[in-house]
């Protein structure tokens, strides 16, 4: 498989009023063609952070982002256009994201026109590809996001995104702001245009019940920090991490299945700590249960429990 992004070391440091605020500390992992990375967190965990600087929108305080190869980190901002056509983003709120003033083929019509995609010959004809991909009917090509709903925009956002053709969609809390029936659609969806292109996904989300059904390896981050990733199948198996324990043991579950392998409800104590002020030690050590006298005074780091599972944690 083809390894289309692979992101080391990667740190985000703000300099505010209230002192430094680290974002992000250690982020490190990879994504090939056809595959989805689920990248979980809390609100203030530094998931978006690290999607802005997968993006460019934010310039990385150290560390290395490559995409296929290319040290793409360094470009910030500037990113050649061919870049930009590589690797696409689906933001949250479809509603801000899709220009009111447009309608929706204007919208798609956009980007290939940027990337020079089509000749005007075959720019209709691209646009109602595209409509037919995400599964909306032809005749939207002359709405306006006003007229559509939550689902469709977000199903135009996609379009949009995959209207570049590229190898890279960054999908940031892509369903959040919709129906549990409509995010299944969007979900559906975006598995079923995956296998078609051979697409790699970078899903960043809150939500980790969503990571069974689309993701094939999750990455947990707590206050700027990875400290569990594995293929989804260990993941929710074994999960190892007292963090993820305690977020896996607090989703609902639909089987009997699924009530087995679901861990006993860990319960943390205390709150998460601010990102200006970072506890010594293992990150995690105000709240966790399992607490020992050398999580106070050392931060773990990363090992490998077995082929592709890897922990921040000293239990392991
Ligand atoms: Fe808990 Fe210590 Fe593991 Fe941190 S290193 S998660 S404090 S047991």
């Amino acid at each position: 498989m083809e390894e289309l992004l692979k992101v080391e070391q990667l740190k985000k440091h703000f300099v505010t009023s209230r002192g430094i605020v680290q974002a992000v500390s250690e982020a490190t992992f990879s994504i090939t063609a056809g595959e989805t990375l689920g990248l979980v967190g809390e609100s203030g965990s530094g998931k978006s952070t690290v999607a802005y600087m997968v993006m460019g929108l934010y310039q990385p305080t150290d560390g290395n982002i490559r995409f296929k190869d290319k040290n793409i980190g360094k470009y910030h901002q500037k990113r050649p256009l061919e870049l930009k056509k590589e690797l696409q983003i689906v933001f949250q709120d479809p509603g801000s994201s899709l220009n009111p003033r447009r309608s929706v083929g204007k919208i798609l019509e956009l980007p290939l026109k940027i990337h020079r995609i089509d000749s005007q010959f075959n720019l209709r004809k691209r646009i109602l590809d595209l409509l037919d991909m995400v599964g909306l009917p032809k005749e939207y090509e002359t709405k306006y996001p006003s007229s559509l709903g939550g689902g469709e925009k977000q199903m135009v956002a996609i379009a949009r995104a995959l209207s570049t053709d590229p190898s890279l969609i960054v999908l940031d809390e892509p369903t959040s702001a919709l129906d549990v029936s409509i995010q299944a659609k969007i979900i559906n969806t975006l598995i079923r245009i995956q296998k078609e292109r051979n697409l790699g996904y970078l899903f960043i989300t809150h939500d980790l019940s969503l990571m069974r059904n689309i993701a094939h390896r999750v990455a947990i981050m707590y206050l700027g920090r990875i400290v569990e990733q594995a293929l989804t199948k260990d993941f929710f198996e074994t999960p190892l991490h007292p963090y993820t324990q305690m977020l896996l043991a607090s989703i609902p579950v639909v089987s009997e299945e699924e009530e087995k392998i679901k861990p006993e409800r860990i319960t943390s104590v205390g709150e998460i700590p601010s990102p200006v002020n970072i506890p010594p030690g293992c990150v995690f050590h105000p709240r966790c249960p399992k607490k020992m006298d050398i999580c106070s005074q050392e931060e773990p780091t990363m090992v490998e429990y077995k082929p592709g599972h890897f922990v921040r944690c000293y239990l392991y």
